[in-house]
């Protein structure tokens, strides 16, 4: 019955897709020759690392203040009473798939099997392992499409998801949520690394940041990814978890 519990889920989600919609469309010539330019900048090389004194421009003071929301997001993620803990999980899942899906869309143009030859964040270099174990190295793009796909196809099973009442989860469910939810990780942590610039010149760096943080606060509160996975961008985590300044740049109350 995940179908049930998803309606805040469900809205939000709404509301997130026309808000980047809407902006994706006003943006597009923007965006467009924003992209040549960031194409053929330093900060753009083809495959390479930046310089180590431009690695990481997400930790920079002006983009961990930008937020949606100023409220505590654990709120959000705790079990509500008289929810089952199997469809609280479900609904989340799906919303978090959903939403990372989406942002990455806005970015998508710029991440092409040039610009991102391997599924990098920081200094790891992500490899896929396709139905047989073999493991596979393969480029960003690809490798969010492997992702993206093998999500949408166990959302979507009724066995591995039900959402029928009376239908039962099954007992691989947590190990599958927890399988989904190390994927999405990866996918939100090369999108900083790699399209932060991008995601900054949309104007979505807000968004980003919020998604992260909810999602980061989600896992841990239910140890859905193991925390030698996430190190790599613990210092984002930190500088996110401070509270944003009272002047921060707050997109929910300027729209
Ligand atoms: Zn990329």
């Amino acid at each position: 019955m995940v179908g049930d519990h998803c309606t805040f889920s469900g809205d939000s989600a709404a509301k997130h897709s026309q808000r980047s919609t809407k902006s994706g469309l006003s943006c597009k010539m923007v965006l467009q020759a924003v992209g040549k330019v960031l194409r053929k900048s330093k900060t753009k090389p083809n495959g390479k690392k930046p310089s180590t004194e431009e690695k990481k421009p997400y930790l920079e003071p002006e983009h961990t203040k930008v937020r949606v929301v100023d409220f505590q997001l654990k709120e959000l993620v705790v079990l509500p009473p008289e929810i089952d803990l199997n469809e609280w999980l479900a609904s989340n899942t799906t919303t978090f798939f959903n939403l990372i899906n989406l942002q990455y869309s806005t970015i998508s143009e710029f991440c092409t099997g040039d610009t991102c030859q391997a599924m990098t964040a920081c200094n790891t270099i992500y490899y896929w392992y396709d139905e047989r174990g073999k493991k596979t190295k393969c480029t960003a793009p690809q490798y969010v499409d492997f992702v993206m796909s093998m999500v949408q196809k166990l959302v979507t099973d009724e066995e591995i998801f039900p959402t029928k009442y009376g239908k039962e989860f099954p007992n691989s469910f947590e190990s599958l949520v927890k399988k989904i939810c190390r994927y999405l990780f990866h996918v939100l942590a090369h999108i900083y690394w790699a399209h932060f610039s991008q995601t900054v010149a949309l104007d979505l760096q807000g968004h980003l940041n919020t998604l992260y943080m909810h999602f980061m606060v989600f896992v841990r509160e239910f140890n859905l990814v193991d925390p030698k996975e996430t190190t790599i961008m613990d210092d984002l985590s930190e500088a996110l978890s401070a509270p944003p300044s009272p002047t921060a740049h707050n997109h929910v109350t300027e729209r």
